[in-house]
């Protein structure tokens, strides 16, 4: 049974649910994010372009078909952005993934990509990374992104080969030889003749997630495409 919202907000007080963006007390009626970050997240609204107009679809460019490059959010630093990042990544904060997942998601269920994805398949973290963490970041926003646009995703159908090593001190085409061995299609079977959509927290250089949809289309995926939470 709900509470009563007198005692609700009674509990508030003492146990005060805060906005997962800017750490503000949250209203009655407000979930995980508050009305002023809602509305004032930077959001980069690419995905109501035309896809020939769409400046992260530049990224992969002569490199691979990716048929959609969708980020949702700017990342800013020392702003929101960052914070919510660093709250999911570091801070065993998944809620943030998920919600983000599922409120992009509804905004892309409604401007013309539902049904547009088979599958949603987040960037695999290294073993040893995942062990040490707990958790890939990148899950939640799967889930979420899955959810809201109905249809399945699946943690484990690509998957990490080989140790990658520190990519800070590597210039593009180093990066790129360090990413493009490290990933294999765990599950060709889901992945056979199907649009995927590939999913990380951040798209910086697209390196990554430019290694994944290659063994995807190598996989037999008939398209992919690509969403981040944040776009650098
Ligand atoms: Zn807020």
């Amino acid at each position: 049974m709900p509470l009563p919202a007198v005692f609700a907000d009674f509990v508030s007080l003492l146990f005060p649910r805060v906005c997962l963006a800017c750490q503000e007390p949250l209203a009655r009626g407000e979930d995980d994010l508050c009305t002023d970050c809602r509305a004032q997240l930077p959001y980069t609204d690419y995905h109501r372009l035309p896809p020939a107009d769409n400046p992260l679809a530049r990224r992969f460019w002569g490199k691979l078909p990716v048929t959609h490059v969708l980020g949702y959010l700017t990342f800013q630093k020392h702003g929101r952005v960052q914070h919510l990042l660093h709250e999911l990544k570091y801070r065993n904060q998944q809620q943030v993934g998920r919600v983000l997942g599922r409120h992009f998601g509804q905004e892309l269920a409604e401007t013309g990509y539902l049904d547009t994805f088979a599958l949603v398949v987040p960037v695999p973290l290294h073993p040893r990374k995942l062990a040490r963490r707990g958790y890939n970041q990148a899950d939640s926003f799967a889930e979420g992104l899955a959810t809201a646009l109905g249809c399945p995703w699946h943690p484990e159908a690509l998957r990490r080969t080989a140790a990658t090593e520190s990519q800070t001190r590597k210039n593009r085409l180093q990066r790129w030889q360090n990413v493009a061995t490290v990933f294999e299609a765990a599950r060709p079977d889901l992945i056979e003749g199907q649009h995927v959509l590939v999913v990380d927290d951040v798209l910086t250089t697209g390196a990554t997630l430019e290694a994944c949809c290659a063994v995807l289309l190598a996989a037999g995926a008939r398209e992919v495409s690509v969403a981040t939470i944040a776009v650098a």
